[in-house]
């Protein structure tokens, strides 16, 4: 398996290598859950701009369709 088209991510803080963990989110009362890149040692949760907007779009039309 070849990943070298994907992008390393640290930690700016730790300089640890991101990992891969599911996490849910709660947003405007509905809960959700995704993956998300997070540092192994500090637990802070690195979500990429495009998928924070997508998914924040994609449970407010759900909400309008209500
Ligand atoms: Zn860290």
């Amino acid at each position: 398996m070849v990943m070298a088209e994907e992008k390393l991510w640290k930690c700016g803080k730790c300089k640890e290598d991101l990992v891969k963990k599911r996490t849910a989110f709660s947003y405007l009362g509905h809960t959700f859950s995704t993956e998300v890149m997070c540092c192994p040692k500090c637990g802070k949760v690195f979500i990429p701009k495009e998928l924070a907007e997508g998914k924040m779009a994609a449970v407010e039309q759900e909400l309008e369709d209500k």
